[in-house]
């Protein structure tokens, strides 16, 4: 099928209701934010962070929070493109009923969605390990700043859980703070490798894919389980699976219906083919 003829079908499928977007990393790519496991994202240099050591190692902990702290300024000034405002667009026209994402970076909500279900937590917010405080980036932005004047070195890659690749040497001087409350450990409150994603998160998430009619997934090659579980569960339960991602994905086997394309230029061009069929819808 030609992609317009699949557009085509996908919209009808949409305007039909009862859909629940899935996101990953490839919704958030035309945003700057790189996806290391898309078709134009590069290799990570280095192994991702994972619970294990960041809680135990000090000096990976300090590292972290140094990369972090300067990734920040990209991961923190993206914005949301067409492609998430067109799914903010699909839930304000009663089509799409809920959107859990893999994404870490707030860009669903910025582009107008509500109702999200963050997987994987989100960077923009810190937690306390000890006494479970939770706080806003900018104000460790800041105490961060005061903590390390003058701190400066170059800012050469982007990862997208915010790291930046600096040597370790520039990363050893870097002063960490601890909760401004209770002075315990801090973290971004995103999930890491080797940690589990919250239960709360995982059983709101089954039931949104229980009570829908397609599950629409948007940009994730679904390599990993804590999303692509979605995905078995619906194709299981009967539910209509369509997957638009650019390259190839393990959903494959279960999709209904593909489109392999940029979502910056499908998901405009979804909107107005569902407006078409549903002119009433959200006016
Ligand atoms: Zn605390």
């Amino acid at each position: 099928m030609e992609r317009d003829e699949l557009v085509a079908r996908l919209a009808e499928w949409v305007a039909d209701r009862g859909v629940v977007v899935l996101s990953g990393a490839g919704l958030s790519t035309e945003s700057g934010i790189p996806d290391y496991r898309g078709p134009s994202g590069a290799a990570r240099r280095h192994t991702p962070m994972t619970y294990q050591a960041f809680t135990r190692d000090p000096v990976a902990r300090r590292r972290y929070w140094a990369r972090s702290h300067l990734g920040w300024r990209t991961i923190g000034g993206a914005r949301p493109n067409a492609g998430h405002r067109a799914v903010a667009r699909l839930q304000e026209l009663a089509v799409v009923d809920g959107i859990i994402t893999q994404n870490v970076d707030g860009l669903h909500q910025a582009g107008g969605a509500h109702g999200v279900v963050e997987l994987h937590g989100n960077l923009a917010r810190i937690a306390c390990l000890d006494c479970g405080a939770t706080s806003g980036r900018q104000e460790l932005i800041e105490r961060l700043d005061a903590a390390n004047p003058g701190f400066a070195a170059a800012v050469t890659a982007v990862n997208p859980d915010g790291d930046v690749e600096l040597d370790d040497a520039e990363l050893d001087g870097f002063v960490v703070v601890g909760c401004a409350g209770c002075g315990g450990m801090l973290k971004p409150d995103v999930v890491y490798f080797g940690e589990t994603v919250p239960p709360d998160r995982v059983s709101r998430s089954f039931d949104l894919v229980a009570r829908a009619r397609t599950l629409l997934v948007l940009g994730s090659s679904l390599t990993v389980m804590s999303g692509r579980r979605f995905v078995l569960r619906a194709a299981k339960e009967g539910i209509r699976v369509a997957i638009v991602n650019q390259g190839a994905t393990r959903g494959e086997p279960y999709a209904g219906l593909m489109v392999d394309a940029a979502l910056g230029a499908v998901l405009p061009e979804l909107v107005r083919r569902v407006e078409a069929i549903s002119p009433v819808a959200g006016r």
